[in-house]
């Protein structure tokens, strides 16, 4: 199998384009601690010259109504808005939004729905409005989204929803949510699940709190980025509101989670390449025993590593996103899931490693690193567990293999095969 993860120069104008945007432009917003509405504003004419450029909301594909950039190039995209985690808000498709276009307009697609689009798609594309996914909950496990408990049950043109949600991205300062539930409980859940649209300020709405974690363990409530805490009890929504079709809930979130895994690990990758920067700064710059910290064989040791654990991670990555253009999000699943969970280690490494390279100042506020690692530790959980994607990649590789009463390796048993197969020449030479 050939692979090809080259783009037309022209690409490569606007990729250059975009890194000197955000290095220049809105990493330096990062140490401003802005309030979420003053930042809004603050981005607003840059989300301007985004869109002038073409590369807002760039993330669906032709047929969805986007650009059809396909995931190889978002992915390289991603890769440099990872190294700021404002870029993705000036580019149009920070997470979850980004996800819930994709899953609206799919769910367009599907039905034919074209008022969604009016309705929800092109304000969450333009920027207008931003929106939640509300699927995990606190009582059961996420890893195991069949025990999914909220339910919404249709009651004339409108459904009623009541559940508990918890970790809604975004909840906070969300216009819109969208909700995985229960429709119909006498199928499996895999059939019976559905996602329906639920504008924030609909009564029965509550979001608690934003939930302090230790990515944020102050967290201010509505702020960009916080995890919200929701009830709904007895939410009525109109029918109309069903994305895709009724019971397609956990076809829609497959769709959703393969492009959204690929832009995560190369976010992931410029996160960590801007951590290996830090790394390689200190390393010429520090000075002890006798030399600088460049010169000795540990500190070597963790710039290789994490040169190579970031090559292959990029080249994993890039992998992954060339096969879902060529063969699909079904065909791409193993290297999927492969990147969720070694892609996030990597970034762990990386960043750990460079704190420990800068001492006390890594461990301080006054380097991003320290934020950098307590986001870091979250990218092994959302998005799927490690071990949740361990399973897949090992479940998949277990398909090329069969069981044996003896395995294929053993010795003795090849001896005996090699002497059959070699029995004339082996006669003739001795
Ligand atoms: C920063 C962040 C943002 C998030 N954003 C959202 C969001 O926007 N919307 C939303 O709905 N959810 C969101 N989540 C929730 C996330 O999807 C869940 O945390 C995740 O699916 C795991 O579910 P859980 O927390 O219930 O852990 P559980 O399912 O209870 O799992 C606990 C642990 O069990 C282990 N485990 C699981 N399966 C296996 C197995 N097969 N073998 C061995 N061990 C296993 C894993 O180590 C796992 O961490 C977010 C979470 C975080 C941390």
């Amino acid at each position: 199998m050939a692979w090809d993860f080259s783009t037309e120069p022209e690409f490569e104008d606007k990729l250059q384009w975009m890194r000197q945007f955000c290095k220049e432009e809105i990493e330096p917003l990062e140490v401003l601690g802005l309030e979420y509405d003053t930042l809004v504003k603050v981005v607003k004419p840059m989300q301007e010259i985004v869109k002038q450029k073409g590369l807002f909301a760039a993330h669906l594909s032709e047929d969805l109504g986007g650009q059809g950039f396909g995931q190889l190039k978002l992915g390289l995209m991603h890769e440099i808005l990872g190294r700021c985690h404002i870029s993705p808000l000036v580019f149009g498709n920070n997470a979850p939004d980004s996800g819930n276009a994709e899953l609206i307009a799919i769910g367009i697609n599907e039905t034919g729905r074209e008022d969604q689009r009016e309705k929800w798609l092109n304000p969450l594309l333009s920027g207008q409005k931003h929106s939640g996914f509300s699927m995990t909950e606190p009582e059961v496990a996420g890893s195991d989204p069949k025990l999914i408990r909220t339910r919404a049950i249709k009651d004339g043109d409108e459904w009623v929803i009541n559940g508990h949600k918890w970790f809604t991205t975004n909840g906070s300062i969300a216009d819109f949510l969208v909700v995985m539930a229960v429709t119909n409980p006498d199928v499996h859940p895999y059939q019976g699940c559905s996602m329906i649209l639920v504008p924030a300020d609909t009564p029965g709405v509550k979001i608690i709190r934003d939930v302090p974690t230790m990515g944020e363990p102050h967290v201010e409530f509505g702020n960009f980025g916080g995890h919200s805490e929701i009830t709904y009890t007895d939410v009525r929504v109109p029918v109309e509101n069903l994305i895709g079709f009724e019971g397609h809930g956990f076809r829609l979130a497959q769709e959703r989670l393969g492009p959204g895994r690929i832009h995560h690990a190369m976010r992931w990758i410029g996160q960590a390449n801007r951590a290996f920067d830090i790394l390689c700064e200190q390393s010429l710059s520090r000075f002890m025993h006798e030399s600088y910290l460049a010169e000795k064989q540990t500190v070597q040791n963790w710039i290789a590593e994490s040169y190579a654990e970031l090559t292959a991670a990029k080249l994993m990555t890039l992998q992954a996103a060339w096969k879902m253009d060529t063969y699909g999000n079904k065909a791409s699943r193993l290297d999927i899931s492969a990147i969720k969970f070694y892609g996030a280690k990597v970034l762990f490494n990386v960043i750990d490693r460079a704190i420990q390279a800068c001492g006390a100042l890594g461990f301080s506020s006054d380097l991003p690193l320290e934020a950098m690692y307590r986001y870091a530790r979250a990218a092994r959980i959302y998005d799927g567990a490690d071990e949740v994607h361990k399973v897949t990649v090992a479940r998949q590789v277990l398909k090329n293999y069969e069981r044996k009463d003896v395995l294929t390796e053993y010795g003795p048993l090849r001896r005996q095969a090699a002497e059959e197969k070699f029995k004339d020449i082996l006669l003739e030479l001795t």
